[in-house]
């Protein structure tokens, strides 16, 4: 059992989930998103967010998405928000716009510049002169502007522009010590990772809750890629699992369903209560994943 007191609960009730988006950007993958919200909204999520895409090219279709699901549906909408590419007043109009629409939820980051998620460009980070450096800054500003209830993300195996693991934890506490009351970790695959992270998290002094986020894989080949970028590693034992499968969609989904439920099913019984599901706008899996853990369909009416 995890000993920080806020991922440690009865091991037998069924855990919180929350579910992440990404915004459309055609009619097509529009009716997507709202086909996934409509399965998983049963589900009773604590929250689900909605991304910001590199370098904030997103910011319109974020804050539609958001809104769209506060009005629709009795889901409790949180917007991403990143520093890159904007000014201060920039970020804190964006924000104030949420806080007035009643999104008091906001997942603060740095971002990445658009190079950096296969745009073209330098992929180096470097703040906007007169915008937020980093996340911390991005907290603290939040936190000035509104009550808000603000996530941040995590690095079980260290952020890929770290100094040393210790840093990053540093950095860690020093934004949840600005405000923020929830981490999100970035995926993992090897739950020894992620047990290793909340032991040192709980000695470094973090308290707050530091939820999984467990990304079931599809697309093996595309998540080597994005994987060597965000600096989570790959089992070999997984990497067998995969091989010789590119072609066999099929059997891959059902790999995918496999490793995800194996994976959640090993957490809750090292006692996480709250998982975070990196959706990619498709409902299937995770939906099976959760009934898998036990969660149970609530029908209420939506709004819209
Ligand atoms: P920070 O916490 O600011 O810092 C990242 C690292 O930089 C730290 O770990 C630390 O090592 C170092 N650092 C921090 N502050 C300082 C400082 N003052 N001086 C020197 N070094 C410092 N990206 C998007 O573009 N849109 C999204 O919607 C999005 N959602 C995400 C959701 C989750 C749950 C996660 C895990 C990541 C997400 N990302 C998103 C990716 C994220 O923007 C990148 O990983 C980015 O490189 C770091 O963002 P951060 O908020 O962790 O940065």
């Amino acid at each position: 059992m995890y000993k920080d007191g806020k991922n440690t609960t009865d091991s037998t009730a069924a855990p919180r989930v929350s579910f992440e988006f990404f915004p459309p950007k055609t009619a097509e993958m529009e009716d997507q998103l709202w086909h996934c919200i409509n399965r998983l909204k049963f589900l009773s999520p604590e929250f689900v967010s909605v991304t910001y895409g590199a370098g904030g090219g997103t910011r319109e279709r974020t804050h539609n998405t958001v809104t769209r699901i506060l009005r629709e549906t009795r889901l409790q909408p949180a917007a991403h928000l990143t520093c890159v590419g904007a000014s201060r007043a920039e970020i804190d109009a964006i924000a104030r716009n949420y806080y007035d629409n009643g999104i008091r939820h906001i997942v603060a980051l740095r971002g990445d510049p658009p190079a950096a998620a296969g745009g073209a460009g330098d992929s180096s980070y470097h703040p906007h002169p007169d915008g937020y450096g980093y996340a911390v800054d991005l907290v603290a500003g939040l936190k000035r502007l509104g009550d808000f209830e603000i996530s941040v993300a995590a690095y079980p195996e260290g952020h890929p522009a770290a100094r040393s693991l210790e840093d990053d934890l540093d950095w860690l506490k020093r934004k949840i010590d600005a405000g923020a009351s929830r981490a999100i970790t970035q995926y993992f695959f090897d739950n020894s990772v992620y047990e290793r992270f909340l032991e040192r998290a709980v000695r470094a002094g973090i308290t707050v809750p530091i939820v999984p986020g467990i990304l079931p894989v599809t697309n093996f080949a595309q998540v080597i890629k994005f994987s060597a970028a965000c600096g989570a590693s790959i089992p070999p034992l997984m990497a067998r699992m995969f091989e010789g499968l590119d072609a066999e969609p099929e059997t891959r989904r059902l790999m995918a369903a496999m490793l995800a439920a194996d994976q959640v099913l090993e957490l809750r019984r090292l006692g996480v209560q709250q998982f975070h599901f990196y959706t990619l706008n498709r409902a299937d899996l995770v939906y099976a994943i959760c009934r898998r853990l036990g969660i149970a369909e609530v029908r209420v009416a939506s709004r819209g």
